[in-house]
C-alpha cells in the first residue's frame, strides 16, 4: 500500500486523535446527485475515505438531495457505482439530506421560537435588493421582527402548501450588516413544488444547503468536515446554526482547494452541457473527465488513487498537468496488464522467402517481468501486417526502423529487409517486398547490427478490430480561463479517430474492460459498452507509451 503524504488535514486529525478531542474520526462525501461525478470528486473520494481508512475510522456517503428539480435515481445508482469501482466503502447503509427533512423541520421551528428566524414575504428581487452589496450593508426585511408565534404559525402553513412557490422563505435572523453576506440573514427554506426522488410529493419546502449540511454532519456524527475552498465564507453560517441548536455534537469544517486538470473541465454544470448538447456521446464518453468516462477510457482505480495521492492536499489553487494523471494510469498498466501485439495504421509486407501457407508459430510471454500472466502463441507467415508509420522512403536523422534497402527485427520473430516498395498510381506505397534472413530466430544476424525491433501481425492470423484512439478534449490547458469566450470553442476536433486496425488472436475472448498494452502503441481497453467477446472487437486507447522501445 502506498504511504500517505501528509497534509495539514492530516495534521489537524491526528493532533485531535492524539489530545482525545476524538477517539475516531468519522468523515463523509456529499454528492448532490444532480450529475455524474468526476475526477474532482475522486479528490474528494479518496481523502474522505482514504482518511477513513487509514486512521480507522470511518466515512458516509451522503447524498444532499435537496434541489429536487436537478436530481435523479439515474445520478445517484451511478455516484455509487464511481465510489465502489475506485475501491471504497461507505459505512453502513447511504444516507440522504431527506431523511433529516422532519429533524431539520423541528430545528428550524426551534430557531424561530429563539427569534432566530423569521419568515420573509419579501420577493427575491427585493430580497436582492436589501441585502445590499460587499462594500454596502444590507437592510432588515420589514418582516424581520415578526413575532415567534406568527412565524411558526405561518412555517406551518408553508409546509402545509397554503402559500404559492417563491411567496414566502424562511430566514435566519444573523446580522445584515455583517461584511460576510453568507450571514445576512440567509434564506433557509424556500417553497417550492417539485417532485422529490425520494420524498415524493410530502413536502413543498425545502431546506437550503447551507442550513442542510451543517445539521446532517451534525446528525451523523462526522467528526471532521472536508469541502472545498469555496465554502470558506460559508464557514461562520455552518458554525452560526449548530451553535444555536441541540445537535448531537459540532463538526469542524475544514477546506481545501479544488482540483482542477488542464485541458479539461471540472464543473458538473458545463460536463453536463457536453452531454445535453451532444457534444461528446454521453457521461461515460471516454473522454470526459467523469469517474466513468475515465473508466469506459481504461484507467485504474489505482491508478487513479495515487494520483490523488500525488497530487495532495492543500490550500493553493492550481491547476493540475494532465501529465500528471496520465503518467499515474501508465505506470500503473505497467505492471498489470499484459501485452499483446496490435497494428492500427496497416501496411502489408510479403515475405518473398517464405513458403505460402505455411505457419510457424512462436512461444511468446504476456509481459517480461511476470510470467505468472503466461504466454501465447505468436503465428508468423508469408504475409503480415506492419505499422505504416515504421517504413519511411526518406527517413529522418535517427531512424531505426526500416528503410528501403535496410533491416529491422520483427519481434519475437526474424529479421526482415525490405528489398521492395510497391506503390500505387498517386506513389503511395501500399506494400513491402521482403526477405528473412532464416538465421536470426533468437539471434542476432551474423556480422552487422540490427538496431530497430517492430511491431506486426499475421495477415491472416489477425483479428479486425475498431480502435479509438482518444486524444484531449480541448485545444487549450484552461477551456473556461477566459471569461470572454465559451469552452466549447476549443474542443478538439481530433479528440477521437476510429481506424479499423489489427490485433493478435490472443484477445479475441477478452471481456469488455480487459486493458493491453499493444506494444510500441500504448494502453488500451476493451469498450465496457461496444465490445463483444469473440465477435465485435473494441478498444479504447487509454494513453499512449512515454517512450517506443526500440530495442
Ligand atoms: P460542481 O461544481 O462540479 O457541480 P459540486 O461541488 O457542486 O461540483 P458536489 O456533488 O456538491 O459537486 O460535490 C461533492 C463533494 O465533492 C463536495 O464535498 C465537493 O467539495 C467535492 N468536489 C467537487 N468538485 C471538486 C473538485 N474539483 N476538487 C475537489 N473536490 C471537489
Ligand atoms: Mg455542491
Ligand atoms: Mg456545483
Amino acid at each position: 500500500t502506498p504511504i500517505p503524504v501528509p497534509h495539514f488535514i492530516r495534521n489537524i486529525i491526528e493532533a485531535d486523535l492524539a489530545s482525545g478531542k476524538h477517539k475516531s474520526i468519522v468523515t463523509r462525501f456529499p454528492p448532490e446527485p444532480n450529475g455524474y461525478l468526476h475526477v474532482g470528486h475522486a479528490k474528494s473520494i479518496c481523502l474522505n475515505f482514504g482518511l477513513a481508512l487509514d486512521y480507522q475510522g470511518r466515512c458516509n456517503l451522503r447524498f444532499d438531495d435537496t434541489n429536487p428539480e436537478k436530481e435523479s435515481e439515474e445520478y445517484a445508482r451511478s455516484i455509487q457505482d464511481d465510489v465502489r469501482w475506485l475501491g471504497f466503502q461507505w459505512d453502513g447503509e447511504v444516507r440522504w439530506a431527506s431523511d433529516y427533512f422532519e429533524a431539520l423541520y423541528d430545528y428550524a421551528v426551534e430557531l424561530i421560537r429563539q427569534g432566530k428566524a423569521y419568515v420573509d414575504d419579501l420577493s427575491a428581487e427585493a430580497m436582492r435588493e436589501y441585502r445590499g452589496t460587499l462594500t454596502a450593508p444590507g437592510r432588515n426585511s420589514p418582516y424581520r421582527d415578526r413575532p415567534a408565534a406568527e412565524n411558526i404559525d405561518l412555517f406551518a402553513r408553508m409546509r402545509a402548501g397554503e402559500f404559492p412557490d417563491g411567496s414566502k422563505v424562511l430566514r435566519a435572523k444573523i446580522d445584515m450588516a455583517s461584511p460576510n453576506i453568507n450571514l445576512r440573514d440567509p434564506a433557509i427554506y424556500r417553497i417550492r413544488r417539485a417532485h422529490h426522488i425520494r420524498t415524493g410529493d410530502q413536502w413543498c419546502i425545502y431546506p437550503m444547503y447551507d442550513y442542510t449540511h451543517c445539521i446532517s454532519d451534525a446528525l451523523e456524527n462526522i467528526t471532521h468536515s472536508l469541502c472545498t475552498l469555496e465554502f470558506e465564507d460559508h464557514r461562520p453560517l455552518y458554525d452560526w446554526v449548530l451553535d444555536q441548536l441541540p445537535v448531537p455534537c459540532h463538526p469542524q469544517q475544514i477546506e481545501f482547494s479544488r482540483l482542477e486538470l488542464q485541458y479539461t473541465l471540472t464543473s458538473k454544470r458545463k460536463l453536463n452541457q457536453l452531454v445535453t448538447e451532444n457534444l461528446v456521446s454521453g457521461w461515460d464518453d471516454p473522454r470526459m473527465p467523469t469517474i466513468t468516462g475515465m473508466r469506459r477510457r481504461g484507467y485504474t482505480p489505482e491508478g487513479i488513487r495515487e494520483f490523488a495521492r500525488r497530487i495532495g492536499i492543500s490550500k493553493s489553487d492550481n491547476v493540475v498537468d494532465m501529465s500528471v494523471l496520465e503518467g499515474c494510469i501508465r505506470e500503473d498498466m505497467e505492471v498489470r496488464v499484459p501485452r499483446v501485439m496490435a497494428v492500427v495504421k496497416p501496411l502489408k509486407v510479403v515475405i518473398t522467402n517464405f513458403v505460402e501457407g505455411e505457419t510457424q508459430s512462436r512461444e511468446a510471454g504476456f509481459h517480461p517481468n511476470h510470467p505468472e500472466f503466461g504466454s501465447r502463441v505468436v503465428p508468423f507467415s508469408k504475409e503480415i501486417w506492419i505499422e505504416a508509420d515504421d517504413f519511411a522512403e526518406t527517413p529522418p536523422p535517427g531512424w531505426q526502423r526500416l528503410v528501403p534497402g535496410g533491416e529491422v527485427r520483427l519481434r519475437y520473430s526474424y529479421v526482415i529487409k525490405c528489398d521492395e516498395a510497391i506503390k500505387d498510381a498517386v506513389g503511395n506505397v501500399v506494400e513491402l517486398r521482403c526477405s528473412i534472413d532464416p538465421d536470426t530466430l533468437g539471434k542476432n544476424p551474423q556480422g552487422r547490427k540490427v538496431k530497430g525491433v517492430i511491431h506486426w501481425l499475421s495477415v491472416e492470423h489477425a483479428l479486425a478490430a475498431e480502435v479509438r484512439l482518444y486524444d484531449r478534449l480541448f485545444t487549450v490547458a484552461e477551456p473556461d480561463g477566459d471569461k470572454a469566450r465559451d469552452f466549447r470553442e476549443f474542443i478538439n476536433p481530433e479528440s477521437l479517430t476510429v481506424v479499423q486496425g489489427w490485433v493478435e488472436a490472443a484477445v479475441r475472448d477478452a471481456a469488455p474492460e480487459t486493458r493491453y498494452q499493444f506494444e510500441r502503441l500504448g494502453y488500451f481497453c476493451a469498450d465496457r459498452r461496444d465490445h463483444q467477446p469473440g465477435g465485435k472487437l473494441v478498444f479504447n486507447r487509454t494513453v499512449t507509451l512515454k517512450d517506443s522501445w526500440t530495442k
